[in-house]
C-alpha cells in the first residue's frame, strides 16, 4: 500500500475526527471489526474501489511524510500496554507509533513483559507478569504466531500458553 500524495492535503480531515487527550490521540471515526480505525486516502486501489487505510499507519506515514512502510514492516503501536483509551487501537498519536516487523513486535513484547522472580543461580525461572500475559492474549488473537512460537519466545512451556488462551491460569487478566 502506497498513499497517494494527495492523501498529504487530508491530513486536516482526518484530524477533524480524532480527539486528541494529554496522552492517546482517540480516533471517533468509522472502525473496522478489529478495532482500528479507518480512514478514506480520496486514492483508489489497483481494482478501483476507494483506498482505505488503518488510521494509525496514515497517521504514522504522514507525518513522518513518507507513503509506504518497507515491505515486511507494519505500524505498531507503542501505547498497547498504557493506553489511556478503552481500545489502543484507536490511537493515532504519531509519537506513540513506529514501524517494525511482527518478528520486532514478539521480541518487544518478550522484554516487556518478562521478569525473574524466587530465581537461584543456575536456575532461571520466568514469571510471567500482567502485561506479558495481556501481550499474549492479543499475539493468540492477531493469528500470526502459534503458541509454540509464543512460548518459546516467552521461554514457557506451550501448556502454560495454553493455559492463558483456554483462560485456566491468569483469569483475572483481560
Ligand atoms: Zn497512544
Amino acid at each position: 500500500m502506497e498513499l497517494p500524495v494527495s492523501a498529504f492535503d487530508k491530513l486536516d480531515t482526518f484530524l477533524a475526527h480524532v480527539r486528541q487527550t494529554k496522552y492517546c490521540w482517540e480516533w471517533m471515526g468509522a472502525t473496522t471489526r478489529d478495532g482500528y480505525g479507518t480512514f478514506n486516502t480520496g486514492g483508489k486501489t489497483s481494482g478501483g474501489s476507494a483506498l482505505l487505510v488503518a488510521t494509525h499507519k496514515f497517521s504514522f506515514l504522514v507525518h513522518n511524510k513518507i507513503r509506504s512502510v518497507p515491505k515486511g514492516y507494519h505500524v505498531m503501536h507503542k501505547c498497547d500496554t498504557d493506553s489511556n483509551l478503552a481500545n489502543y487501537r484507536r490511537c493515532v498519536n504519531p509519537n506513540h507509533l513506529r514501524s517494525g516487523t511482527a518478528q520486532e513486535n514478539l521480541r518487544d513484547a518478550q522484554a516487556k513483559g518478562r521478569s525473574r522472580a524466587g530465581s537461584r543461580p543456575g536456575v532461571p525461572r520466568t514469571v510471567l507478569n500482567p502485561e506479558a500475559v495481556q501481550k499474549i492474549r492479543r499475539l493468540l488473537q492477531s493469528g500470526l504466531f502459534s503458541m509454540r512460537q509464543i512460548a518459546r519466545h516467552y521461554k514457557v512451556h506451550p501448556k502454560t500458553i495454553a493455559n492463558i488462551k483456554k483462560r485456566v491460569s491468569h483469569k483475572n487478566i483481560t
